[in-house]
């Protein structure tokens, strides 16, 4: 399994540092954000390491999309939002600051003032 010594989100994605976990499979662990945008802001995070959406490999980049579908479907119910960002971001210009590849989802209500 590819993982990178130095990556928090290495460290986390495979239990090495205990974390709040939404949800686990062989694949992935999704976790709450540690500054999240909205309450209930999750990221999905591969067990292997991968910098961002130029590197993974392609199955893995396609079932964590079908994940967070699945998740957000669930969570739209089980949180009573009114919807879903999904926000992937790739390389320093794009805002990402975690060189390890996630999603976001985060929860959206009717009028809320998040702004991303
Ligand atoms: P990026 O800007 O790279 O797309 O997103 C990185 C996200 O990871 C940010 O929303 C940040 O709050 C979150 N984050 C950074 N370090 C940690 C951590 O140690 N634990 C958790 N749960 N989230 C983190
Ligand atoms: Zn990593």
């Amino acid at each position: 399994m590819m993982k990178d010594e130095n990556c928090i989100f290495c460290k986390l994605a495979n239990g090495d540092i205990p974390t709040a976990t939404v949800y686990e499979d062989g694949d992935f662990r999704v976790i709450l954000d540690a500054n999240p945008a909205a309450k209930g802001h999750a990221l999905i995070l591969p067990k292997e390491h991968y910098a961002n959406l130029y590197e993974i490999d392609d199955e893995l980049a396609g079932k964590s999309m079908i994940l967070a579908k699945k998740m957000i479907t669930k969570l739209t119910k089980a949180l009573g939002c009114d919807g879903y960002n999904i926000v992937q971001n790739n390389g320093e210009a794009a805002g990402q600051t975690v060189f390890h590849y996630h999603v976001h989802m985060i929860p959206r209500h009717k009028d809320d003032k998040v702004g991303l």
